[in-house]
């Protein structure tokens, strides 16, 4: 169990995240009393003498551990800033996390983790679909440093998966295995308990299967991977931890002996990010249970109006499973909420799909997601049209579906604007 600074404390019972994220591991007497943060724009720090430059370097590079109470000195800012520290301690409350690690990008958090734990000739068990950049990574990049994948469709069981990987005749070289859940752009869950046992019941002393979740569509509110057994968690922070479509950097969180070799990892590729996006991010925490709240209630709002409309085939939507669902049992296990990630099929086809997206006034027409601003798009030709027709149909992504971020606009507006769209179809 993470043991937090005393401030997260009164009268020993621990405080909950969002009361946390205005002061919490922020000092101000070490800043003229300012009442935030400032932005460290410094690429080095000075030491106090050559004793402490000598202590810092040696618990920064590994040659002693650090003490129980020793807080490693500031040294050079693709190690460490005050702004990416106060920021990854925060971000640990969320995910009851010992260790935290910033990035430049989702995708840096991404490649950093995984290059750091697979090996040439390890295996790479990913679900499917996976986001655009990161189906690339494993499919193109990986490949060349001769670690291999092999994907596995959200929603399949685990004795399907314990099949295939069986008969791939690789069983022996798993040493990762990547969760995103719910899948984009369908909400198919992954259970990540499951893939949890799987990978410790084939884990050898020798060879430890580590679990990894990407929790960029429901954490760090709404799904805990840690608590269902998963070793890591990754999040692209461009999404809802930044929350205003205005920076891209990415998280890694887990013990803290697994982040040590992340963050040295991170240190080496200088993928950590850079203290003005650690500055908004501090910023954007501040409000993220508002924001996230009232995105989850106005997606609620937005999948009642879709579910009735008869130009509307189907909903993906978590906060509408009916008990005969497949994954109803999971969602209550493993999430807290639906989240405010909506897809739908329209009646028609692509053609539907386009009149509709065009005719929205409020809802804009973008990838990405998570923002304060609502966003609809077209994954078959947008966020997913590299991937191939056949696994297309295979994954459930149609040319009829169209997916929505809802935002914190009001929710009547964006019924309103959904509903002038559907005539215009
Ligand atoms: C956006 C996204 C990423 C990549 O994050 P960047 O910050 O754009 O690098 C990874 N995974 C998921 C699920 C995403 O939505």
């Amino acid at each position: 169990m993470p043991v937090w600074k005393p401030e997260a404390y009164i009268d020993g019972k621990p405080l909950k995240p969002e009361s946390l994220m205005m002061k919490y591991g922020y000092r101000p007497e070490l800043s003229e009393g300012a009442i935030k943060c400032p932005v460290f724009l410094t690429s080095t720090f000075v030491f106090k003498s050559a004793e402490h430059g000598k202590s810092f370097f040696e618990v920064a590079y590994g040659l002693r551990e650090k003490g129980p109470s020793e807080e490693l000195g500031l040294i050079y800012s693709r190690l460490n800033n005050p702004d990416l520290e106060i920021l990854e301690d925060r971000l640990k409350l969320w995910d009851n996390a010992e260790g935290c690690a910033v990035f430049q990008s989702g995708m840096a958090a991404l490649t950093t983790t995984i290059l750091e734990f697979a090996r040439p000739g390890d295996l790479v068990l990913h679900s499917e679909p996976v986001y655009g950049g990161t189906d690339y990574l494993l499919k193109h990049i990986l490949p060349r440093f001769g670690i291999e994948h092999q994907g596995f469709r959200a929603g399949a069981s685990v004795a399907q998966i314990r099949e295939q990987l069986a008969a791939s005749g690789k069983l022996g070289a798993l040493s990762f295995i990547l969760i995103e859940t719910p899948a984009n752009p369908t909400n198919a869950l992954v259970d990540i308990r499951a893939l949890a046992d799987l990978a410790a019941e084939l884990s050898t002393p020798a060879r430890r299967i580590l679990v990894a979740v990407d929790n960029t569509f429901l954490g760090p509110l709404w799904q805990h991977p840690l608590k269902h057994g998963a070793d890591l968690v990754v999040y692209s922070a461009t999404k809802y931890i930044g929350g205003h479509s205005d920076i891209i950097a990415g998280v890694c969180l887990g013990s803290v002996e697994l982040m040590q070799r992340v963050r040295t990892l991170r240190t080496i590729f200088g993928t950590i990010t850079e203290p003005w996006s650690g500055w908004l991010l501090l910023r954007s925490l501040e409000t993220l249970k508002l924001r996230m709240t009232c995105q989850m209630k106005n997606a609620r709002y937005v999948a009642n109006f879709l579910e009735d409309h008869p130009k509307v085939e189907r909903v993906y939507y978590l906060g509408r499973l009916g008990e005969d669902h497949p994954d109803f049992e999971l969602y209550r296990r493993q999430c807290l909420a639906p989240g405010a990630m909506i897809s739908f099929d329209i009646v028609g086809g692509e053609a539907e799909a386009f009149r509709f997206l065009n005719a929205l006034k409020l809802f804009q027409l973008a990838v990405s997601l998570g923002g304060t601003e609502s966003l609809a798009e077209h994954p078959a030709s947008m966020t997913h049209s590299d991937v191939s027709v056949a696994d297309r149909e295979w994954l459930g992504i149609g040319d009829r579906m169209v997916r929505l971020s809802v935002g914190v606009e009001n929710p009547e507006d964006l019924v309103l604007d959904l509903e002038r769209a559907f005539r215009a179809v």
